[in-house]
């Protein structure tokens, strides 16, 4: 018989994060760009009082415990109060992507039975074609002062800042269950309904702790951060949990997310550690190579999302002296599942070993578990504490003999290493054997003069599916079909080569900065 463990039973809380962060570090500053006006600068100290506040509000609302409030917000110091302020008081932040089609915003705001939202003034016309549609909910705020929150017709609009000010900056943070639910986000899948995913406050703590890892993204009271990752998907990577945790000082770039915008706020804070998808990170090199620009203080970046090419991981080492690390994570693991660091550009374009709390395993499609060898590709099954077990309302549990199925085409190696080979709705299928899209996508972008690349399977009456690519060039560079095959016919196998390339402008990005690739199926596929 086991022994009992004599330890106190205290709960991991969003609260206690805050309150560590306050008491420890409270003069650690919050700089926040703001949709209106210039950038606005606090301490941790002031930022827990206005949380505290807005919990008072919502007591006085008369919202009860799990209840849930929704934003539809970028990363600013008053979205972050409401992170604190909601989930510590019992409530439920249900965090919002403002570039879901307004439909289906008003369905996750109605299934998740938001009774507050939360919303920055530049959204009031999509809050004006949603509203309608989300009768239960009882107040629409915007995250603003008085001044600058619009009137929206027919809607009452309260201004956040006028809803927290007549309250007390105390508050008696509840003493909750550490299994309760602290936020919800809603994955941004392109078909069916979103399914919501509700992340406890243990989840949110402990990943939040992972994150300031050495081998993950190193974050201590010495580093400024600067998370591009939304807070509006997957809590931003537990990042604004995490700052608070380690007493970093906190950079948020609220609307402003082009190359200039960024590199002007990361010079003007000293800003030493970002994170972001690697569709940023393009946008920033650009703007950093056309204006030959360096970096005075940034020496690392977390990257994930989508696959990080080894050519820009390359060049951020080379060219401007930062470190990439490349993680993988999705809605269902609250933020950072696995972490590729150090190594070169070879190692890190993988996506890395899980982190402590996070278990892999790869399975074929009977189930079966498939050797680690960084060769068998297999569905890549996840289990781990900050990992969903059910969605948001469903009857079923998500999970299969215990594992949450990503959905994702993985390989691991015998020392952990993890490489995502595709979605397995991207991968393409060609004579009967599979083409990696990220694997030729990585290939174009090696090329110089390509901005952005991506590729589809489109029908094939010989080969069943045959790979497209779609090529961004970089500005005022020429490039033609020709050169570009015969470049990926140096790095790729002779029948991966697409047998055509579509030159575009843009590619579709979605809302947490992803190449839309159903669209090009739409678009594209039939050809
Ligand atoms: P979402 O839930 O919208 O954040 O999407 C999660 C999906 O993004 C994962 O299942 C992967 O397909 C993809 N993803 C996330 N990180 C990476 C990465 N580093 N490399 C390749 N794909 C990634």
């Amino acid at each position: 018989m086991s022994l009992v463990g004599k330890m106190m039973d205290r709960p991991l809380l969003v609260s206690a994060i805050l309150e560590h962060g306050a008491h420890q570090y409270g003069e650690q500053e919050i700089v926040s760009r703001e949709t209106h006006g210039p950038l606005h600068r606090y301490r941790f100290v002031d930022m827990a009082k206005r949380a505290k506040q807005l919990a008072n509000a919502l007591d006085a609302m008369g919202l009860k415990a799990g209840s849930v409030v929704g934003s539809i917000a970028w990363n600013n110091y008053r979205h972050l109060e409401a992170y604190y302020g909601v989930s510590g008081s019992g409530r439920v932040m249900h965090t919002c992507n403002p570039r879901l089609h307004p439909d289906q915003l008003a369905y996750i705001i109605n299934h998740a039975d938001d009774e507050v939202v939360l919303f920055d003034a530049t959204f009031a016309p999509l809050i004006k074609a949603v509203a309608p549609h989300c009768p239960q909910v009882k107040q629409w705020v915007c995250l603003s002062d008085a001044a600058n929150t619009p009137q929206i017709e027919g809607l009452d609009v309260k201004s956040f800042d006028d809803l927290i000010a007549p309250q007390s900056d105390q508050y008696e943070w509840p003493d909750l269950d550490e299994k309760s639910g602290a936020a919800l986000c809603y994955t941004s899948g392109t078909t069916g309904n979103p399914k919501g995913v509700m992340y406890a406050h243990r989840a949110i703590a402990l990943s939040a702790l992972s994150a300031c890892l050495p081998n993950v993204l190193s974050i201590s009271s010495e580093e400024t951060v600067l998370p591009v990752v939304p807070m509006f998907h997957i809590n931003a990577w537990c990042l604004p949990y995490a700052c608070l945790n380690a007493g970093a000082k906190l950079v948020l770039p609220g609307p402003k997310l082009d190359g200039a915008s960024l590199y002007d706020l990361m010079e003007s804070e000293k800003v030493t550690i970002s994170a972001g998808v690697p569709t940023i990170w393009m946008g920033l090199i650009q703007h950093l190579e056309q204006n030959k620009l360096k970096f005075s203080t940034m020496h690392r970046t977390g990257v994930g999302g989508s696959a990080m090419p080894k050519a820009l991981i390359a060049k951020f080492n080379d060219d401007y002296q930062v470190e990439v690390r490349h993680g993988w994570g999705m809605t269902e693991t609250t933020a950072i599942a696995t972490m590729s660091s150090f190594g070169g550009p070879d190692r890190v374009a993988k996506q890395g070993k899980s982190v402590f709390g996070v278990e892999l395993k790869l399975v074929d499609d009977d189930g079966n578990t498939l050797p680690r060898d960084g060769v068998t590709q297999g569905e890549l099954m996840v289990r781990g504490q900050w990992i969903v077990s059910q969605y948001h309302k469903a009857e079923k549990s998500a999970l299969v003999d215990g594992w949450f199925p990503t959905g994702d085409i993985a390989t691991i190696d015998a020392s952990g290493m993890m490489q995502i080979r595709d979605r397995t709705k991207d991968v393409i299928k060609s004579g009967g054997e599979w083409i990696s899209s990220i694997d030729l996508e990585n290939a174009a972008i090696a090329h110089p003069h390509v901005a952005m690349a991506a590729v589809i399977g489109v029908k094939d009456p010989k080969w069943d599916e045959r790979p497209l690519l779609f090529v961004v060039r970089k500005p005022e560079k020429a490039l033609e079909k020709a050169e570009m095959l015969a470049f990926l016919e140096q790095r790729v196998a002779k029948w991966w080569v697409p047998d055509d390339v579509v030159f575009v402008d843009t590619l579709p990005v979605g809302g947490t900065g992803k190449v839309q690739k159903n669209e090009l199926r739409l678009k594209y596929s039939k050809q």
